[in-house]
C-alpha cells in the first residue's frame, strides 16, 4: 500500500509544490497532506486507508456531504447521455430557473438572468467586465482579505490562500492592471465614503464578499452591505455581490436572504454549492444588466465547457436536496462543534473568539472579534497549526489554514459531530502549548 508522504514525493516531481492549488499543500500546517481516495457523507478517506470527519467539504461544494446517492446517480445519468455538446440543453435552463427562483426576498427577485460558468474565478472576472461595461468606468473598489478568485485585477490584498502564505499578492500582476483596483478596509464605511468622494466618477462597481469567509470568518457590520449599496448607487456604481461561498449554503437564498438588513446588490455571483462539487459556477442580475453580455450586448464572455451537463445534473441535484431541514440540520451541527470548540479553547486557556455567519463559522485566536483583515491577521495564528495537526491526528479533517471556514455539510450526523467533538479538547490543549 502507498503513503501519503510516497505520494507527496512523487507528486512533487510531476507539479509545483505537488498540487493543483497552494493551500493543498499543507505549506503553512507542517505536516504530510493527505492524499484522498474516496468520500462518502461526513467522511473521507486516504491512501493509507484512514478515514476523518471532513470538515472541507471541497471547500464548500459537499453541503449534502460527499457523494449523495442522489447527486450521484444525477451525474451518472447526465454521463449516460453524453458528457457535453457545445451547445444548449434544457438542464441549463432549468439550473438558470431555480437560481433566480430561490434569491428572492420580500418579493425583491435581483436575478432575472444567469449566465453559468466553471469557476468563481470566471463569475466574478465576467461580473467586473459588465459592470465596467454596464458604466463605462474602470475603477473597482474591494475590501481587503476579501478573495474573489485569482484574476489579475482581485489578487491584491486577497485573503484565503494568499494570506496562508503571507503573501501581499502576485507577481505577474501588471500594475496598470492592479491600478484599476482600489483596496481599503472592511467595515470600514468611512473608507467606502472616503475613495467615493475622491474617486466616484471612475468607480464602476464595489465587489465584496456577502459575509467575508476567506480570512476566516468576519461578518459584516449591522447594515454594512446596505451602506454600502446605497453609496454606490448614488454614484452610479454597482455592487457586487459575492456569495461563490456563501450562495446556497447560509440559506436557501444566500447570505443576501439572511443579511439583517435588506439590500440590492446588481449582480451576484455562485460557485462552490451550485455545482454540487463538479465545476460550475453563475453569475446574474437584472436582464437590463445581464442582457448586456454577449450575443445580446457588447460585453464579451464564453466557455467551452460553460454549462455543462454532468455539472448542471450534480447542482440541480444538490440544490433540490437543500431544502429547509437540510439547512437545519447544518445550522444544529455548526452550532454545537462551534460551541464545543469554544468550550475546549476555553477549559485549555485559550484566548480566541468563534465568529459566525449563518451556519460558516471558525476560530480566531484573538482576544477580540476581528472586524478587518489587519485585525485578523494580529491574530496568535501560530496556534493554529498544532490544533490543526491534533485534529487530523485524531481523525478529523480540517482546512489547513486559520484564515479558512469550517464547512459542516447536511451529512453531519450525531456520530461524525461527536468525533469532532471528541477531538476538540486534546487539540485545544496543543493549541495552548504552542
Ligand atoms: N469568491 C469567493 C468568495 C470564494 O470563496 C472563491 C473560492 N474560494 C472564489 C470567489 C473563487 O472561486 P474558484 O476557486 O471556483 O475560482
Amino acid at each position: 500500500m502507498t503513503t501519503n508522504a510516497a505520494e507527496f514525493e512523487r507528486a512533487r516531481a510531476a507539479m509545483p509544490g505537488g498540487v493543483n492549488s497552494p493551500v493543498r499543500a499543507f505549506g503553512s500546517v507542517g505536516t504530510t497532506p493527505r492524499f484522498f481516495v474516496s468520500a462518502s457523507g461526513p467522511y473521507v478517506t486516504d491512501v493509507e486507508g484512514r478515514e476523518y470527519v471532513d470538515l472541507v467539504g471541497s471547500w464548500g461544494p459537499a453541503i449534502v456531504g460527499h457523494a449523495h446517492p442522489t447527486v450521484v446517480q444525477a451525474v451518472q445519468d447526465a454521463a449516460a447521455r453524453g458528457l457535453g455538446f457545445g451547445a444548449s440543453t434544457p438542464g441549463e435552463t432549468a439550473l438558470a430557473e431555480l437560481i433566480e427562483a430561490r434569491v428572492t426576498r420580500d418579493g425583491a427577485r435581483p436575478i432575472e438572468r444567469v449566465r453559468l460558468v466553471s469557476t468563481g474565478t470566471e463569475a466574478t472576472m465576467t461580473a467586473i467586465r459588465l459592470a465596467r461595461g454596464a458604466t463605462g468606468r474602470d475603477l473597482i473598489v474591494k475590501f481587503a482579505g476579501h478573495y474573489h478568485g485569482h484574476s489579475d485585477g482581485l489578487l491584491a490584498e486577497a485573503g484565503s490562500g494568499v494570506a496562508t502564505l503571507a503573501m501581499p499578492g502576485s507577481a505577474g500582476v501588471p500594475a496598470a492592471i492592479a491600478a484599476q483596483t482600489l483596496v481599503i478596509a472592511y467595515n470600514d464605511l468611512d473608507a467606502v465614503r472616503e475613495v467615493f468622494a475622491a474617486r466616484g466618477d471612475d468607480i464602476a462597481a464595489i465587489i465584496v464578499e456577502a459575509a467575508p469567509a476567506n480570512m476566516g470568518i468576519v461578518p459584516p457590520a449591522h447594515g454594512f452591505n446596505a451602506a454600502i449599496a446605497d453609496i454606490a448607487h448614488a454614484h452610479g456604481a454597482l455592487l457586487i455581490l459575492d456569495e461563490v461561498l456563501t450562495g446556497f449554503r447560509v440559506g436557501p437564498a444566500g447570505w443576501y436572504g439572511i443579511d439583517p438588513v435588506p439590500f440590492a446588490p446588481d449582480l451576484i455571483t455562485f460557485g462552490k454549492v451550485v455545482g454540487g462539487g463538479l465545476p460550475l459556477a453563475a453569475l446574474g442580475g437584472s436582464a437590463a444588466l445581464m442582457e448586456l453580455l454577449a450575443p445580446l450586448g457588447p460585453v464579451y464572455q464564453a466557455g467551452t465547457l460553460s454549462g455543462n451537463p454532468l455539472a448542471v445534473a450534480a447542482g440541480r441535484a444538490t440544490l433540490d436536496l437543500m431544502d429547509a431541514a437540510a439547512y437545519a440540520r447544518i445550522d444544529a451541527a455548526a452550532t454545537t462543534i462551534a460551541d464545543a470548540a469554544s468550550a475546549a479553547l476555553a477549559d485549555a486557556g485559550v484566548t480566541h473568539v468563534v465568529q459566525r455567519s449563518g451556519s460558516l463559522f471558525s476560530i480566531q485566536f484573538a482576544e477580540t472579534a476581528p472586524h478587518d483583515y489587519d485585525t485578523v491577521k494580529a491574530q496568535e495564528a501560530f496556534r493554529w497549526p498544532p490544533f490543526f495537526r491534533a485534529m487530523l491526528e485524531q481523525g478529523v479533517s480540517l482546512p489547513p489554514s486559520v484564515f479558512e471556514a469550517w464547512f459542516v455539510s447536511a451529512a453531519h450526523d450525531d456520530a461524525a459531530v461527536s468525533r469532532i467533538v471528541e477531538a476538540l479538547p486534546a487539540a485545544a490543549r496543543a493549541a495552548a502549548e504552542a
